[in-house]
């Protein structure tokens, strides 16, 4: 275990001599409430943020998603990269989401080594404007469903940390590539 601490660690090191952009748990930014923006301002913010995300990818091997704050941007949006490809969510809001909750050990480029065992609704129903401008509505299940819970979540000015199950909070020296929805604890 201490092996696959140092390693994690060393990574993060490196993330933190190579990214200075990024914020990390503690700094107030991340704890505000975003506000609205502007299709412009929004994809000025999302290509910035790419630059971060695609980098910590390089020095990592993972990162999902990232959340204006966590850049020091106060602004409701956040990008994601799945299959290959960044895609820009703007103002986005949760409007419905399941009683059905399911359970997923997060971790967040603004909390580093640890990670969070976090439940969640299953499925969400969410609205956002996109690249083009247009607003959407969508329901969304799965890891999808995960992965914008946990970034409107930074919209709102709450980290994985906040919502983990009681004892879910521990090093993260598992592959989250490999990390899978559990039903249980
Ligand atoms: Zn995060």
């Amino acid at each position: 275990m201490l092996d696959e601490i140092k390693r994690s660690i060393q990574a993060f090191e490196t993330v933190l001599d190579e990214i200075p952009e990024i914020r990390y748990a503690g700094d107030p930014v991340l704890r505000q409430v975003t506000n609205l923006t502007t299709l412009k301002e929004g994809m000025e913010i999302g290509g910035k943020m790419k630059n971060v995300l695609l980098k910590y990818r390089n020095i990592t091997g993972w990162g999902r998603g990232f959340a204006a704050p966590q850049i020091g941007e106060d602004k409701s949006v956040f990008i994601t990269f799945v299959d290959d490809q960044v895609e820009v969510f703007i103002n986005p809001n949760i409007t419905e989401k399941s009683d059905k909750t399911n359970f997923y050990k997060e971790l967040c480029m603004s909390v580093g080594v640890m990670s969070a065992d976090v439940e969640r609704p299953d499925w969400i129903v969410m609205e956002w404007m996109d690249e083009k401008g247009s607003t959407r509505s969508e329901k969304f299940d799965g890891f999808k469903a995960r992965l914008y819970q946990h970034e409107v979540a930074h919209l709102r000015g709450r980290l994985n940390l906040d919502d983990a199950s009681p004892g879910g909070i521990e090093y993260a020296i598992f592959d989250p590539l490999k990390e899978k929805l559990r039903d249980t604890r």
